[in-house]
């Protein structure tokens, strides 16, 4: 039986580099073998138990590399083509999927979160899920495209207005796609919130106008609040705490992924006096085109974001510790030496 290594999730807790069964394309499906795939917070919930994931389960849903081997019915793909992977999977049927709300699917399933996906040499995915890598993007590059397509898909949730003042908590490597997007989409004014110095030093050089080291002074600098506030955490302490600095008419969104179980507290009253607008943004819904034309154009840069790339070998170890603050993406490469 043919095999390769990946890391395996067998429960909360547990993750260890295993041989398992090289997954063989099934109809419509082909098998990518994986050249980069990103580490993402989702991956440490899927870690923790607190996402909504069975066991046991190869993680990784950030991916790029090359089509591998065809499945039966396969057309318009061939062995070795450069790719990119939209990792949901829609049913296609239920009432959502038949509204155009692929992302609230009553079968929802995504490669990496509920099926087996990319911290592996090959993951096996329906052949409609892929997108060719552009000749000028490399695969470090394509591993982006993911999760700058959530970032698409807030943006299209959001609707900034041009000129609007953004408030970003957060500026890990989805707050700073996020905030690359925020000041090419129209703000007038970008604002970055992180507890790292050298996280918002990134801030800076992608284009925060200002940024603050916690929110000390930011009430007394901005006491009219902000049009739009982000929180890109998902610390529950940070989302509770956003809310003081929403203006009136201001829209909040809930970027980050908070655990499953948290509670926030926030005003009704205020939500009402306010005229505030709450949004939610799950993943993506068809955003992997734009996603893929923004860093092809450079319009959002994804280079400055990457840390570090570490083996296939090192990532459960490197999973398993609390994650080092001072890394920004970091890549696996099931290839690396
Ligand atoms: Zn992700
Ligand atoms: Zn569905």
């Amino acid at each position: 039986m043919k095999t390769m290594r990946a890391a395996v999730i067998e429960g909360p807790h547990k993750i260890t580099l295993q041989e398992v069964p090289y997954p063989t394309p099934g109809p419509g499906q082909v098998v990518v073998k994986v050249e980069a795939c990103g580490i993402c917070g989702t991956d440490y919930h899927i870690l923790e138990g607190d996402f909504l994931s069975p066991y046991p389960l190869i993680p990784g849903h950030e991916f790029s590399g090359t089509v591998y081997e065809l499945g039966e019915g396969v057309e318009n793909w061939q062995v070795g083509e450069r790719v990119a992977v939209d990792p949901s999977v829609y049913c296609g049927e239920c009432y959502y999927c038949l509204s155009n709300q692929g992302n609230m699917c009553q079968k929802w399933n995504a490669v990496g979160v509920t099926l087996n996906g990319a911290f592996a040499e090959y993951v096996a995915v329906p052949a409609k899920n892929l997108y060719r890598l552009p000749e000028n993007m490399n695969f470090q590059q394509g591993a982006f495209v993911e999760p700058l397509s959530c970032v698409v898909y807030a943006m299209r949730r959001l609707n900034i207005r041009f000129g609007d003042k953004v408030l970003l908590f957060g500026a890990g490597p989805m707050g700073l796609l996020l905030l690359q997007a925020v000041v090419k989409g129209g703000a007038s004014e970008a604002v970055v919130v992180d507890l790292a110095e050298d996280k918002l030093a990134k801030a800076r050089q992608l284009g925060a106008h200002k940024t603050f080291l916690g929110t000390a002074g930011l009430q007394e600098a901005y006491p009219l609040g902000f049009d739009i506030v982000i929180d890109a955490t998902g610390v529950p302490a940070v989302i509770e705490n956003m809310f003081r600095f929403a203006g009136n008419r201001a829209k909040i969104m809930q970027f980050g992924c908070a655990p499953k179980d948290a509670k926030v507290s926030v005003s009704p009253f205020d939500i009402y006096n306010k005229d505030w607008e709450i949004l939610g943004t799950m993943a993506l819904l068809f955003t992997f085109h734009p996603a893929v034309n923004l860093l092809k154009n450079g319009v959002v840069v994804a280079d400055p974001l990457t840390t570090r790339e570490i083996s296939l070998d090192e990532f459960p170890a490197y999973l398993s510790q609390p994650k080092d603050s001072k890394d920004l993406k970091v890549l696996v490469c099931p290839w690396k030496k």
